[in-house]
């Protein structure tokens, strides 16, 4: 299994994010990356295979400004150890980003619905294909990406925690899980997700 940190609140994110990858990594893992919308509004994805010192080296000199972001340690069940499989996961227009741990069983079925939409696909994995799945819906909908993520959800079948940030909607993480932990931690004006 592997691992999921979130931070929304008023500090920077990144320094907090990258200590609770590095508190997750007794588990054993095969790449990381972090997700952060930045302070001029950019979602800015950085991810590398290998190990949390490696996303550290690979993003010297990038943007990682923010108080908003999702890292993620991969340990791969669909797709190999590679940098494009590593999460987080955009959507194609890059206005969302996602993080999973566990494994959406009915993905090739939903993959194939959405190729046949003209989505295009940049990893292997399972996780992507939820990401453009919500996209979709959004899209479609006009809704907000709560109740995207919940109709998304009702689509899949399988084993999940997920959390979703949003470009337009700098204020929020989505977090949902079913038969995988998640845990959502309070603090004075900042939330965490630790798992
Ligand atoms: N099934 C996903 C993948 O292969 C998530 C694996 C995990 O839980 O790290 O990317």
């Amino acid at each position: 299994m592997c691992g999921i940190v979130g931070y929304i609140g008023k500090r920077e994110a990144y320094p907090i994010l990258i200590k609770g990858l590095k508190r997750l990594e007794y588990r054993g893992y095969d790449s990381a990356g972090v997700a952060l919308i930045s302070d001029n509004h950019q979602l800015n994805v950085y991810k590398t295979k290998g190990k949390v010192a490696d996303l550290e080296s690979f993003v010297v000199h990038k943007d990682i400004s923010g108080a908003i972001g999702i890292a993620h340690t991969r340990w791969a069940t669909h797709g190999e150890p590679s940098p494009a499989n590593a999460h987080p996961h955009y959507s194609s227009s890059e206005r969302f980003a996602l993080i999973h741990n566990g494994i959406i069983e009915n993905y090739a079925v939903l993959k194939e619905k959405l190729q046949a939409k003209g989505y295009q696909f940049k990893s292997d994995t399972d996780t992507e294909v939820l990401v453009q799945l919500i996209e979709y819906i959004q899209q479609n909908n006009q809704i907000d990406l709560l109740t995207a993520v919940q109709l998304a959800l009702r689509e899949v079948i399988g084993a999940y925690a997920i959390a979703v940030m949003d470009r337009d909607n700098p204020d929020e993480i989505v977090a949902a899980r079913k038969s995988s932990p998640l845990v959502v931690g309070i603090g004075e004006g900042e939330f965490l997700l630790p798992l």
